[in-house]
């Protein structure tokens, strides 16, 4: 007899370690584990997310014939970890071996690894793109790229494909997206589910358990099984993917979610598979229901993206979230937690991911990230914020995203340039500056914009390692062509706004 471990975010059915298995003879364990609970402060919603949907992927399981040995977290016999709860499981019912999917974190496989029993750690093939086909696409090239990586994939699954040619003749729409946001969102954002028993039982529980953590545990309206994430899916895809291209980028003070799909927490924990979200966007367009340029841009960040940061992050091994290319030290600023802040566009997005633990791409990576990066923030205590607070952040996609794409703390694999950007890039994609105590316009001195300052100085305590880039040139010849004296200028409000971030002062 074995034991298959499946984890919270390997809520598949069809997912390896069960198809390795015997169902009339192994037994799988699930567990609430305390450890994983609380490594860093997840966000309530996160936790209950991941409970219910467990709870109900058990009862699945064992609707299917699975035996399942399913451990809450308020169970006393609770061993508190995987590992201790693999072992606990393994004397109580004498199995000397455990199949397990390898998980998408280092340091599960690392303490899977070190277990006293034998681990079958088998490859996660959820993905469309193998450790090792990555790695041998990786192999021998100077940089990689995203783009080339994603045109593989339309290859290898053949989506938006005409026979070797890409569908239109373009691989990337993307010139026809990124539009500023429009005055009215006909889209009533993502479908509601209404707890049922099993969910408000897990709410009940965060609650006493987690209630302290950052982040509001209701209303909770997440799908916590397949056939409501499916029902998430064909939603979105009816009412926003035609839109989703258009207003990508955009972001509204009245609106959180806009055009965009809220999937990825389906997506991360296996309740949605990546060829199944993509089939069916491809299926809108070929039904004339959605654009080519909203349905292309759609199913990049799906088998563009998303498998091209898991490549990176298999790749790159466990030191990667650690990486600090650029030397940020600054303490993370107690307004990302949710202290008060003058900056409309952080408090904006901060807010709703405190409500929803959800912010879309632009908001996370153009606000907050960007903020962090211009300010230099210590990219570990982004990482370890982002990991936190996100319904569907999860290590391998969480830490490429922020630490490479966002950071650019890995040095550039993620990236070929930094993400920052003055005030000018938020108020041109939403409408957050209208309602600022700070003047988007004011470059220097009282009230100027605090992204308008801290561009420049992040720009010029990096100067030696970016300007040589073909890409950042311009930006350099912008700050040569000014005088001395605005330079001085943009410099000293850049370092008081330096000062009372580390001073604690409202900023
Ligand atoms: C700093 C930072 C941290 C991030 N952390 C996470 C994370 O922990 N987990 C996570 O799933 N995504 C993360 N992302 C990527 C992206 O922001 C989210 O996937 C997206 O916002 C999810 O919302 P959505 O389902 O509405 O996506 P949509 O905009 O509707 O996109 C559709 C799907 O594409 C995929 N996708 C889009 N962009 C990316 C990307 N850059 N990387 C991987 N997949 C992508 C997601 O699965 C998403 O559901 C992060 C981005 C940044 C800049
Ligand atoms: S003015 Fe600056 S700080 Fe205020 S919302 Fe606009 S970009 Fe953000």
């Amino acid at each position: 007899m074995k034991l298959v471990l499946v984890l919270g975010d390997q809520l598949s059915t069809g997912i390896a370690a069960l198809r390795a298995a015997d169902k009339a003879r192994d037994v799988v364990v699930m567990s609430e584990a305390t450890g994983e609970a609380s490594y860093v402060p997840h966000h309530p919603k996160k936790i209950a997310f991941i409970f219910a949907a467990m709870r109900k992927f058990a009862a699945r399981l064992e609707d299917e014939g699975w035996t399942v040995a399913y451990t809450r977290l308020d169970d006393p016999e609770n061993a508190g970890s995987i590992p201790g709860e693999l072992l606990r499981r393994a004397s109580e019912l004498g199995a000397r071996e455990v199949i397990a999917t390898r998980p998408g974190e280092w340091r599960l496989i690392g303490l899977l690894d070190e277990l006293p029993i034998p681990v079958r750690q088998l490859e996660d093939d959820r993905f469309l793109c193998s450790e090792r086909e990555f790695r041998d696409w990786a192999k021998g090239r100077k940089s990689l790229r995203m783009e080339y990586f994603y045109r593989e994939m339309r290859r290898k699954t053949g989506l938006l494909m005409e026979g070797d040619e890409p569908a239109g003749g373009q691989w990337n729409y993307d010139r026809d997206n990124r539009k500023p946001p429009p005055g009215e969102i006909e889209h009533p954002g993502p479908i509601s589910f209404t707890p049922d028993e099993v969910v408000e039982e897990v709410l009940d529980l965060v609650e006493t358990r987690f209630g302290g953590n950052f982040g509001s545990l209701r209303p909770f309206t997440f799908a916590t099984d397949q056939a409501q994430a499916r029902r998430a899916l064909a939603h979105f895809i009816r009412h926003a993917l035609p839109k989703f291209g258009d207003f990508q980028d955009a972001m509204l003070n009245g609106n959180r979610f806009l055009y965009h799909a809220v999937i990825s927490p389906y997506l991360n924990v296996g309740l949605l598979d990546p060829l199944e979200v993509c089939r069916a966007a491809e299926a809108a367009w070929k039904a004339g229901e959605a654009p080519l340029n909203a349905v292309e841009g759609f199913i990049r960040q799906i088998i563009g993206w998303r498998e091209f940061v898991r490549g990176i992050y298999m790749l790159e091994g466990p030191g990667y979230a650690r990486s600090n290319a650029l030397g940020h030290e600054r303490r993370l600023p107690g307004f990302y937690w949710g202290a008060r802040t003058r900056m409309n566009c952080v408090a904006k997005v901060v807010e709703q991911t405190r409500d929803e633990a959800y912010a879309h791409h632009i908001q996370r990576l153009m606000v907050t990230g960007n903020f962090a990066l211009l300010a230099g923030i210590d990219p570990h205590e982004v990482h370890e914020w982002y990991l936190s607070v996100y319904a569907d952040a999860f290590e391998w996609v969480e830490a490429p995203n922020t630490v490479g794409m966002s950071q650019f703390a890995d040095g550039g694999i993620v990236a070929s340039k930094p993400y920052v950007a003055s005030g000018n890039y938020i108020d041109r994609m939403s409408d957050y500056c209208k309602s600022c105590d700070y003047d988007v316009r004011r470059k220097t001195g009282e009230g100027a914009c605090p992204f308008n300052l801290l561009y420049w100085d992040f720009l010029q305590r990096h100067r030696k390692r970016f300007e040589g880039n073909p890409r950042m040139a311009q930006m350099y010849r912008t700050w040569d062509r000014m005088t001395d004296d605005r330079r001085d200028d943009v410099l000293d409000g850049a370092h008081v706004i330096l000062g009372d971030l580390d001073a604690g002062r409202l900023v």
